[in-house]
């Protein structure tokens, strides 16, 4: 199957014979395309079948030119258009450039080099960097992107800095943050009472043993604070989770290379090319079951096989974790899902109950940005949280789009911006549920306005009435429009796989409010030209206490029961859930389900997979989002069964067949994990024949339960192997994260805006 590979590069890639050497390498791996230049670096296209495509990109950067120098690099695999032989394009020249700002770049190898080199004037230093690396975004205060518009503003460069940053041939000419030990920022340990405990490398050593006697140590990074922990040392894990109130969602860790990486984790080439890439994300990846070297606390990702995973990426997490050498627990500063603190003041009045100490710097942090997550999956990249290394490089799309904001959903939130063709879209701001978050989300989009001097319009909000964006949108008296959010989530995908035209979107998630004002999130969409309608659903159930059962499966479970057994369920007492509450409890419950009480009707696929988690005994109670059905995705196994449960697509899909079969197999003592893989397979067959009756040859699938690994390959193969097209997230993410770009894009379809898109 051909495939037409789009990427996107910014750096130093431009009158160094960049483009000679990718029209080289494409004529000897046989592959045609274009390559272009932009304002920020380049634009190449190439056609060709998968695993050339992916050798391609290896390639790219393992044999580019000594002098080329890649601080960004995005591709996404899309349709072929049937390009033949290879051209160097002209450079597009019409319009103003548009003024990109880069994302911050993680170190590059020529600064590491001199960081530890002894003999460097730069030895130790915790804020080396030169024009291919280092802070951007998270320092620029406005454009042009000079010095005196930078966080680096109040550091006056020494003469040996200044001649660098004078001279042409010099790594660091025009490099906006250069600095050295004496001129530059410096580090500093703090106590909780905001006393410089030590500074400089005294200080990095002293948090390194602090780290390695059980402290958590909170460090000033590149954007924002991280909560850090000796990841071996099961005592301050638990510690931290306690402090910080995170009970069972999986820490991130920072290791010092890759070979340590290797010794708890296996790693693909693409897996080891984005943990080295310039974004250094963090990066999920399989964990190696008893590994013989190595081994980290049971509470950093518990009952998790995978293993989110990063490597330093600044020269003070480098120092750092030479230092201390050992697997660093590297979270989020924050309490629990607050935004992360970036300043001083913030960390010791919002961390002092969780750090021990706080491993500060001198230079301002003037936004926050969040650790990326991305992972490797149907063999392409798909991001998870789209934040440092990606905020805010922009999705272009076909056509103009005059100023707009979009503000997104309520949850993992994101906003984007409109400018010509461009939409950036803005770092994870997170949930917009605390005081703090609101502040956040209100300060990026003020940021956006400022940064990129775009005015919008017009605003573009969720159908929810309570989501916090919305009431924004709705307070701002700038004209706005709504649009619903599972149509959101399927346009978000559609543009960044660039269609148009119809699709079957299926979209998948927790909850959003439909058009008929209930809450969707088992949906089957038609997209049509301009609009969408809803081609099928899940059977509406109730969820018991409302948002109470999103926390508590087991509610949402007893609402499915009712459905099925009614004025029965309270003898039904074989059921698993029901062992979960008291006689009075349950009989309360049977009350509010039968007046009708504070349970709305949802046709959520994600409260689905809650109630078979209860259903089953694996899961009643969730710490956090999507809990339940990561437990149930964790334990399938496609070697175990490919058969399925009774679940036939119709406009309302009934799911009690399927619920009874569930039942029956559990009473039956099958294992939880066939029981989980059928229910698995069950949803993939029933994707396959939505396709069937849709009549549609697109399948667009998006929402946050595409986020389970075993249900979107499963998806993908069968559709595949049916004869349809199967599009999934690759840039952005198939959670909330990716609402805002699908806000614009679905403003963008409707008609008024249609002959745009087609030109
Ligand atoms: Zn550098
Ligand atoms: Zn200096
Ligand atoms: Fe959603």
């Amino acid at each position: 199957m051909i495939q037409r590979l789009h990427i996107t590069i910014c750096g130093t890639v431009q009158g160094i014979g960049f483009r000679p050497f990718v029209y080289k390498l494409a004529q000897t791996m046989n592959l045609p395309g274009w390559i272009e230049n932009t304002p920020a670096g380049v634009l190449i296209e190439i056609e060709g079948r998968h695993q050339h495509l992916e050798k391609f990109i290896l390639r790219l950067q393992q044999e580019k030119p000594d002098k080329a120098f890649i601080q960004s690099i995005e591709f996404s695999y899309l349709d072929p258009v049937g390009i033949s032989g290879f051209q160097i394009q002209e450079s597009q020249s019409t319009g103003k450039p548009t003024a990109l700002i880069l994302p911050d770049i993680a170190t590059c190898p020529a600064c590491l080099e001199e960081v530890f080199d002894p003999n460097n004037r730069r030895y130790l230093y915790p804020f080396t960097n030169c024009t291919n690396c280092g802070p951007r975004f998270s320092i620029i205060e406005s454009l042009p992107y000079d010095r005196p518009n930078t966080a680096m503003k109040h550091f006056t460069q020494c003469s040996p800095c200044q001649q660098e940053y004078e001279n042409p041939k010099d790594r660091r000419f025009h490099a906006q943050p250069n600095a050295c030990s004496a001129c530059g920022p410096h580090v500093e340990l703090w106590n909780l009472a905001g006393d410089v405990l030590a500074d400089h490398h005294h200080a990095i050593q002293q948090a390194v043993h602090h780290l390695k006697t059980g402290s958590i140590v909170a460090i000033k990074g590149i954007g924002g604070f991280q909560l850090m922990v000796d990841a071996q040392n099961e005592d301050a894990v638990q510690a931290l989770r306690q402090r910080k109130h995170r009970e069972e969602k999986p820490f991130a860790l920072m290791l010092p290379t890759l070979e340590t990486i290797q010794q708890l984790c296996s790693i693909e080439p693409l897996e080891e090319r984005l943990l080295c890439s310039a974004e250094a994300p963090i990066v999920l990846l399989q964990q190696i079951k008893s590994p013989s070297t190595l081994k980290i606390s049971a509470s950093v990702a518990p009952d998790n096989p995978y293993l989110g995973v990063m490597l330093p990426y600044s020269p003070l997490h480098h120092i750092l974790s030479k230092e201390a050498n050992i697997p660093l627990v590297a979270t989020s500063g924050n309490r629990s899902d607050e935004p992360i603190c970036i300043s001083e003041k913030e960390a010791l009045s919002r961390l002092n109950q969780i750090a021990d100490f706080l491993l500060v710097h001198n230079r301002p942090i003037l936004r926050h940005v969040d650790d990326s997550i991305a992972r490797i999956i149907l063999d392409r990249e798909q991001i998870l949280r789209r934040s440092r290394g990606y905020a805010p490089l922009p999705v272009m799309l076909s056509s103009n789009i005059p100023g707009v904001l979009a503000v997104g959903g309520q949850l993992k939130n994101t906003i984007a911006i409109t400018q010509g063709s461009n939409v950036f879209i803005s770092q994870h701001i997170g949930d917009l549920e605390t005081a703090e978050a609101t502040h956040a989300f209100e300060q990026v989009i003020a940021d956006f306005q400022n940064m990129y001097q775009i005015y919008p319009q017009k605003i573009i909000s969720d159908l929810h009435p309570g989501y916090t964006s919305t009431k924004f949108a709705v307070d701002s008296k700038i004209p706005f429009t709504k649009i619903q959010h599972h149509y959101a989530h399927i346009a978000s995908c559609m543009a960044e796989n660039g269609l148009n035209g119809s699709a079957l979107g299926i979209c998948w998630d927790g909850t959003g409010l439909g058009t008929d004002g209930t809450i969707w999130g088992g949906e089957f969409l038609s997209i049509t030209e301009d609009s969408f309608q809803r081609f099928a659903s899940l059977r509406p159930f109730p969820l018991p206490g409302g948002a109470k059962s999103i926390k508590e499966p087991k509610r949402t479970a007893i609402g499915m029961l009712h459905q099925i057994f009614q004025e029965d369920l309270l003898r039904q007492t074989h059921l698993l859930p029901h062992q979960q509450f008291t006689a009075s409890d349950l009989e309360l419950l049977l009350q509010i389900l039968k007046k009708k009480l504070n349970s709305p009707y949802t046709s959520s696929m994600g409260r689905l997979f809650d109630a078979v988690a209860s259903i089953i005994g694996l899961c009643h109670e969730v710490h956090f989002e999507g809990q339940a059905a990561m437990k149930l995705e964790f334990i399938t196994d496609p070697a175990l069964t490919s058969q399925t449960y009774s679940l036939s697509f119709s406009s309302e899909i009934d799911w009690q067949s399927m619920i009874l079969e569930i039942i029956q197999d559990q009473q039956q003592e099958f294992t939880l994990s066939k029981i989980a893989t059928k229910f698995h397979n069950t949803l993939a067959n029933l994707i396959v024949e939505a396709a069937r009756q849709s009549g549609e040859q697109k399948i667009v699938l998006s929402g946050g339960c595409f986020q389970n690994r075993y249900l979107t390959e499963q998806a993908v193969e069968k559709l595949r192997s049916a004869g349809f097209q199967p599009y999934w997230h690759q840039r952005i993410p198939p959670n909330d994260g990716g609402i805002s770009l699908g806000q614009i894009y679905a403003h963008l379809r409707e008609p008024h805006h249609q002959n745009h898109l087609d030109e």
